[in-house]
């Protein structure tokens, strides 16, 4: 069991549509620390028209992964002293390619990672879930056409557009889980060896999914 008196250092891998980012932002708030999509903010950046942001979107767009030496420029900012994670955090969509995660390790240096968790869920179901999946343009709250925002597709939360992703066309959608199969899963042999992956099965409702990773957290971090 990892020995970790400050707030737990988590990555949260799974499929697109695994509900990696709603659960990733709900154990960031239960063990008190920070969630970060890279996904969220290169969104973010785009939606201010940095140059990053543009260029970030061109490989977004097109289902593509924007490129490490880039993903990680970003990151290192992050997670440098004073940081916004310095200490704990949920990395949600980071890494996606084994440079990514060896680059991540350099980076943590003497404070490792504490768990690493696969939120498993089935091809079909995860291509149903984005063919309805809705996301506000702002604070990127996840809502599905089964399950709108009250009012006329505004966020609950913050009140901006809920709108589908410029990504979530089934073209795109379809190199995303290509891409993932071919550099994300062997991130997961990567953490195994290490003996920091579990897998937790991500289908059912959120809460009871919720549960599944907090009992895993809790089992294998000293939190
Ligand atoms: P996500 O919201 O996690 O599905 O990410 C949306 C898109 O952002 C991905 O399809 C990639 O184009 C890009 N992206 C996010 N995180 C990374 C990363 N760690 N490495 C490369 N590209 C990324």
């Amino acid at each position: 069991m990892a020995n970790c008196s400050k707030p737990p250092r988590l990555v949260l891998l799974g499929k697109q549509g695994a509900g990696k980012g709603t659960q990733a932002k709900r154990l960031a708030d239960h063990y008190t620390t920070v969630h970060l999509s890279t996904g969220d903010m290169f969104r973010a950046q785009a939606a201010q028209g940095t140059a990053f942001g543009l260029e970030a979107r061109r490989y977004m767009d097109a289902g593509d992964l924007v490129p490490d030496e880039i993903v990680m420029g970003v990151i290192e900012e992050c997670l440098a002293p004073g940081g916004p994670l310095g200490d704990g955090f949920v990395l949600d969509g980071f890494p996606r390619t084994v440079p990514q995660a060896v680059d991540l390790d350099r980076v943590l240096g003497a404070r490792p990672l504490d768990l690493v968790i696969d939120l498993e869920v089935p091809r079909e179901i995860v291509l149903d879930r984005i063919a309805g999946r809705r996301v506000c343009v702002s604070c990127q709250t996840v809502y599905h056409i089964n399950m709108p925002p009250s009012h006329n597709w505004t966020c609950d939360k913050c009140g901006n557009e809920v709108r589908q992703r410029d990504d979530d066309t089934e073209e795109a959608v379809e190199r995303r889980l290509q891409l993932y199969e071919r550099e994300t899963v062997p991130i997961m042999d990567y953490y195994r060896e290490r003996g920091l992956l579990v897998v937790v099965d991500g289908v059912g409702e959120g809460d009871e999914v919720f549960e599944r990773l907090v009992k895993v957290v809790n089992d294998h971090v000293q939190v």
